[in-house]
């Protein structure tokens, strides 16, 4: 596929803990979460660790379960050995190319979409207290945006000593666009506005524009934006 990638440690905070996971047949994010450089170094092992996991690699979901398990390991274990890197972990969601066909990993409260025939499909349920609350009809999605617990998320990588990740698998037809994301994207840029710049420009211009909404509109989070499509003969 082609790919366009952007990140940016938006306005707020002082670093940027999400990382780009971007390889040969692989398209995603992880947004990392703990004190002093614990965000940045799980997201980093995440990124780094399914990379060298699934290299060279068949796609198939035993492959994709072994590589989070490892992510997750490298994660738990390098924390345990650093007093400083306690409880760190990170999201977790990418795509995994394969012939006519995708797998996507997911864990956490980062998101795959795909644009299909003009419809735009979020495919990944977040992992965190407040969708879980708006799944069982607790709170309403008006109460969502402002509740105090939104960012608690209920699952990560490398905070237990072993995760589930939520595997979808999902043929690739052509025209298709895949737009994996953190949520400092998604919390500043309504879906409909991300649907309506998808649908209006090429990947390249999409990710300048919704980056450009995201830290227009507050920019309180880091922000990470993967755009991938498959390379079909132009007409
Ligand atoms: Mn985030």
């Amino acid at each position: 596929m082609r790919v366009c990638q952007r990140t940016h440690k938006g306005l707020v905070r002082a670093n940027n803990q999400d990382s780009l996971l971007v390889a040969d047949k692989l398209y995603g994010v992880a947004d990392g979460m703990g004190g002093h450089r614990g965000g940045e170094t799980a997201s980093r092992i995440a990124v780094e660790s399914v990379i060298a996991a699934l290299k060279n690699k068949t796609p198939g979901e035993s492959a994709l379960r072994l590589a989070v398990e490892a992510a997750n390991r490298r994660i738990y274990e390098t924390a345990a050995e650093n007093e400083s890197l306690q409880g760190m972990g990170t999201t977790l969601t990418f795509l995994w190319e394969g012939e006519g066909k995708a797998l996507i990993a997911h864990v956490g409260d980062s998101r795959a979409y795909r644009l299909r025939e003009g419809k735009l499909e979020q495919l990944t349920l977040d992992h965190s207290m407040v969708a879980e609350l708006l799944r069982n009809n607790v709170i309403t999605p008006e109460m969502a945006k402002t509740h105090p617990y939104r960012n608690i998320i209920t699952r990560a990588v490398g905070i237990d000593p072993v995760v589930e990740a939520d595997v979808i698998q999902t043929e690739v037809k052509p025209g298709d666009r895949w737009l994996m994301c953190s949520d400092g994207l998604y919390n500043m840029v309504e879906d409909a506005k991300i649907h309506k710049t998808l649908m209006e420009m090429d990947d390249e211009k999409a990710a300048d524009r919704l980056m450009e909404m995201a830290l227009e509109n507050g920019g309180t989070d880091n922000i990470t934006i993967v755009i991938c499509q498959s390379e079909v003969a132009e007409a």
